[in-house]
């Protein structure tokens, strides 16, 4: 047989599948993958459930149901000032992975040149590489995830299309600042480049830091795609409904994408995250400061047990280095990750798994704190357990030879 698309050939199944399979081979706590253990709001689920029932099951509207893009539009405008024309600035798709692959169609031609930040999330490497286009690699380093902005000047050349910007970042947590984003915008404007901005978890900061949308930035209203997840902004994950907004002359490729992507994305969850997107601002404010609780419950337990716990603005994630923890015995992130889903019982992401380039950092671990309080206090529970027995297993020769 010929061989098949060596592309895909040559990557493997997504980490978090890998390790959400591992963590219940072991029946082990799952803080890798990363998805809420509790039900998004019940008056948003219920409107997708009623929403079944009444005959409007067949095929939406190409861009999405009217009443969907309105509401992002509207929430465009009340989070951010930004104006969209919701008949003709903004898509929908299935998931904010949908959106970034439809982006990214939306934008490149082989041989185009995209700037892409490490750490980065899983699929934008793969679907710049599918497209023929080139990725360029500028990477944030630990513990500050700083932009390096000498190199991010070096990514930008004549062949660059486009940036694609995850803010809040997955999985370091990091929240561009303004003078960041300014930074950048200033860079699309020298090169003439699109911003393909990943936003999902606009809505998940903590510690009052803001999201800001590169595309409220001046001139950056046209050249930027901003994508937005009802998964991450509904605590729904499998629903997939995401939406892009963008200038009008971008939006027609985004819709042809999206035309032979998908097509269309379920209309019953479409009406149901319409009215999400309305509910007020109590719903957006406890969604974050519920979410911080339980990032500052998990990371003073991790810190408790020794690891070393970087700061998280924003996001789901923690990343935290094992090495204090595991001493002279620490290998790495990936074998730690297994080891802890065999050994203790609890799963976290190797970090690792979103670098590309060589030399990634190996001996960090991300934990998802997306979880009820008595899961996370399970889970720090085992590992506090499993850190024991390490003592008890690591003293028991030395007292014997003594
Ligand atoms: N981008 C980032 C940075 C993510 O973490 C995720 C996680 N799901 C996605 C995109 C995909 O979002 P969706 O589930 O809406 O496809
Ligand atoms: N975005 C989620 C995470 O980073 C996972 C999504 C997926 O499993 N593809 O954990």
């Amino acid at each position: 047989m010929k061989p098949q698309n060596s592309l895909l050939s040559g990557i493997g199944t997504t980490v978090f599948t890998v390790m959400s399979a591992l963590a219940a081979q072991h029946g082990a706590i799952n803080l890798g993958q990363g998805f809420p253990d509790y039900e998004g709001p019940e008056d948003v689920v219920r409107a997708a459930a009623d929403a079944l029932l009444d005959n409007r099951n067949q095929y939406p509207p190409l861009t999405g149901l009217p009443e969907l893009r309105e509401a992002v539009a509207a929430a465009n405008h009340r989070f951010y000032g930004i104006q969209a024309d919701p008949a003709a600035e903004v898509i929908v798709t299935s998931g904010a992975t949908e959106a970034i692959t439809a982006s990214l169609m939306a934008i490149l031609d082989p041989g185009d040149e995209v700037v892409l930040i490490e750490p980065l999330y899983d699929t934008y490497l793969p679907v710049v590489r599918l497209l023929g286009a080139v990725p360029k690699l500028v990477r944030l380093a630990p513990p500050k995830w700083e932009l390096p902005r000498a190199e991010l000047a070096a990514a930008f050349g004549p062949r660059t299309k486009a940036i694609l910007l995850n803010s809040p970042m997955n999985p370091c947590g990091k929240v561009f600042t303004a003078a960041e984003l300014a930074f950048i915008a200033d860079l699309l404007q020298r090169h003439d480049a699109y911003a393909i901005c990943d936003e999902v978890y606009e809505h998940l900061t903590f510690d009052g830091w803001k999201h800001i949308p590169l595309m409220t930035l001046p001139g950056m209203r046209e050249r930027c795609l901003r994508i937005g997840s009802a998964g991450k902004t509904f605590s729904l994950t499998g629903w997939k409904v995401g939406y892009v907004t963008c200038d009008k002359s971008i939006a027609g490729n985004v819709a042809k994408a999206h035309q032979n992507l998908t097509f269309t994305t379920p209309p019953n969850l479409q009406r149901a995250v319409a009215l999400g997107l309305r509910k007020g601002d109590d719903y957006f404010d406890s969604l974050a400061s519920t979410l911080q609780s339980r990032r500052d419950r998990l990371a003073a337990g991790l810190e408790r047990l020794g690891f070393g716990v970087l700061p998280a603005m924003g996001s789901y994630f923690i990343t935290a280095d094992f090495r204090p923890v595991m001493g002279a015995e620490a290998a790495d992130d990936v074998a730690f990750c297994q080891h802890i889903t065999e050994a203790a019982k609890v799963t976290a992401i190797p970090v690792s798994a979103f670098y590309a380039g060589a030399e990634a950092p190996t001996h960090y671990a991300r934990f998802a704190f997306c979880k009820n309080e008595a899961v996370l206090d399970a889970a720090l529970e085992r590992l506090a357990t499993w850190q024991a027995g390490r003592g008890v297993a690591r003293a028991a020769p030395r007292a014997a030879a003594g």
